[in-house]
């Protein structure tokens, strides 16, 4: 993770600087840190703990001056986060600074032999070893920061998005990256560089996603020049921004997350225009019908995706198997990849994750398509890995999501993907025109159902102040709400720090039943589907040990009601969409039982939104 900016042009770096940092903080905010080059050669580094917000404080009665400079927010993978450890991390001879996003793999190996050359370290970080490393290649070879920057990269093992600056060049940064993301902007007399495109829209439409192996020169007065590792001009291909200002705002809610959370009815509508065509008699995935004899002859899916990607891909493994017969294999990609996959050229593999940088899930696609696979890739962000990586993909199209907690994209991606398997049925011919217009009708009043769901907010509010102090809670389901309870338990977890696992119903028997007691609460996502007899079932065995029980059941319900302690009424919808209504009240539930607590629900400890390490 870590979010890295760059700016060169014309106006003061620090600011420009800053507010990109503020941006990039849903990717790590365990420390932050600037550096800027001025014209008169002086290079300051200002590094401190914590939140950019700390950092501002700390700035504010330093020189700040400098039209060129580089910027970090950190989510550590090598060392604590502290003042030291933070980026950017400088040469010894200070005369050369550096931030990193990525893991630099054999930075054991460097290290040693640049202590055995004399160098000292200040930080804990494998960071440092890259800009001392570089330092040394420059002295000892008397080359420019250029040179040293590709000799050290040929050296290193890992990932890495980084930015360079030195203090006699207050007009070029050196940038480069393999596994982690780098865009750059390019705007008028100024260029501009990000770990993704939110700090940089606001100044300019015009960008160039970075490729692996490449490095970039970015200069306040020439055109952009990007290379390969052999020193090879390689080509610009200018992409257009599609994001605007408003996207990346809170809009008047208190957190994004909340923002997003209501915004799902607007992002489901946007996933499904152009896609539900025919009042929802045809279904139109380009990506699929584009690669309709891969789906044709896949003996098997292999869904591989992390966290609560990796639910989404839980849900679509149920509808792609209802819908499509085919057998479906959901993997965690950090697991897959370890795991000797046996795969081969009949099996599809979709890889599935918001920000398409996830390291593993990146990692696990190239596996993949070594073996012959063809890949299939669901993302949100436009240009990202993922899609540059795949053979062909689907985007789910809900904006930019700034939550460190997934809410719009987890629905985006349960919709795309049940648009999937949509589209292989009817190629299949799995399903008849009948059934298909039946759930292509009911999908595009999705986002109205959605709507309808969050005015339950209030009901949710007030429940939430039931079940605040709790210290642990079990989400049960079954069928397509086994996954939703294990996505409803996640949220929890994730933002208010109250240890909750998700289980399906059945498997509780089996071991969770022994921990409820009156103090342990239980979530059931029990919506009117064919399981709804026996998760009756399952709620009367909670009650029978005097839990308290929170269903999630779909409105005008008759037995649960009875049995239940509260029950949260959704819009009834065919079964295999029930997931996207269901996990509305659990995202609300989560958001509000962490706002209760205090918490910190758009930047929770220790987490970071896109996981670009392994
Ligand atoms: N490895 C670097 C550090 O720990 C960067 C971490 C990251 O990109 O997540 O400081």
């Amino acid at each position: 993770m870590c979010g890295i900016v760059g700016y060169v042009g014309k106006s003061n770096a620090y600011d420009i600087l800053v507010k990109g940092l503020h941006r990039l903080e849903y990717r790590g905010y365990d420390s932050a840190g600037v550096a800027m080059v001025n014209d008169s050669g002086k290079l300051n580094v200002y590094k401190t703990l914590g939140k950019v917000s700390n950092l501002e404080n700390f700035c504010s009665d330093k020189d700040k001056s400098g039209c060129t400079g580089i910027a970090h927010t950190r989510w550590a993978t090598h060392g604590e986060p502290s003042d030291c450890n933070a980026h950017p991390h400088f040469s010894e001879d200070g005369e050369i600074a550096l931030v990193h996003n990525g893991t630099i793999e054999n930075y054991k190996v460097l290290k040693d032999a640049l202590i055995q050359n004399g160098c000292t370290f200040q930080s804990e970080t494998d960071t440092e070893v890259l800009v001392q490393l570089i330092e040394y290649i420059r002295t000892h070879n008397d080359c420019s920061l250029l040179d040293a920057v590709r000799e050290a990269l040929r050296q290193v093992v890992g990932a890495y998005a980084i930015a360079v600056i030195e203090k006699n060049n207050p007009d070029t940064i050196i940038a480069a990256r393999k596994s982690s993301p780098l865009v750059i902007g390019i705007g008028e007399g100024e260029m501009f560089l990000a770990s993704d495109a939110t700090p940089i829209v606001e100044y300019t439409k015009n960008v160039v996603y970075v490729k692996d192996n490449e490095i970039a020169v970015i200069s306040r007065n020439e055109p952009l020049k990007l290379m390969n590792l052999d020193n090879e001009e390689t080509k610009i291909d200018v992409k257009t921004l599609e994001i605007s200002i408003s996207q990346l705002e809170k809009g008047g809610y208190p957190h994004f997350m909340l923002k997003e959370i209501f915004e799902q009815p607007n992002t489901l509508r946007d996933c499904i225009r152009g896609r539900v065509v025919e009042n929802g008699n045809r279904i139109i995935i380009s990506g699929v019908q584009d690669s309709k004899e891969k789906f044709l002859n896949a003996k098997r899916i292999i869904i591989v995706a992390c966290g609560t990607s990796w639910h989404a891909s839980l849900i679509g493994k149920y509808l792609i198997q209802d819908m499509c017969r085919i057998p479906v294999e959901v993997e965690y990609a950090s697991e897959f990849r370890y795991s000797s996959p046996v795969i081969d050229d009949r099996d599809v593999v979709i890889a599935v994750s918001q920000s398409g940088e996830t390291a593993d899930t990146l990692a696990a696609i190239q596996m993949a398509r070594e073996a012959g696979a063809y890949v299939y890739g669901i993302s949100n962000v436009v240009g990202s890995s993922i899609p540059r990586n795949t053979d062909s993909g689907t985007y789910i199209h809900v904006g930019p999501e700034i939550g460190v907690a997934s809410t719009k994209a987890f629905t985006g991606q349960v919709m795309v993907l049940t648009l999937v398997a949509l589209a292989i049925a009817e190629l299949k011919g799995t399903m008849t025109a009948e059934q298909i217009a039946e759930i292509g009708s009911t999908l595009k009043k999705i986002p109205d159902y959605v709507a309808e769901t969050l005015k339950l907010n209030d009901q949710i509010e007030r429940l939430s102040l039931i079940y605040t102090y709790a210290h642990n809670f079990l989400y049960l389901g079954r069928g397509y709400s086994y996954p939703v309870a294990m996505e409803g338990a996640l949220k929890l977890k994730e933002i208010s720090y109250i240890h909750a696992e998700g289980y399906p119903a059945a498997e509780m028997k089996h071991g969770p039943i022994a921990l409820i007691d009156a103090e342990m609460p239980t979530v059931i996502i029990a919506p009117n589907d064919h399981l709804y007899e026996k998760i009756v079932n399952n709620v009367q065995q909670v009650k029978a040990r005097h839990g308290s029980v929170i269903a999630i059941v779909t409105e005008g319900d008759k037995e649960i009601r009875n049995i239940a302690d509260h029950v949260i009424e959704v819009p009834a919808v065919p079964e295999c969409l029930t997931p996207i209504i269901t996990s509305i009240p659990l995202q609300l539930l989560s958001y509000y039982i962490a706002i209760n607590k205090g918490k910190n629900v758009d930047m929770p400890r220790n987490l970071a939104k896109s996981v670009t390490v392994e």
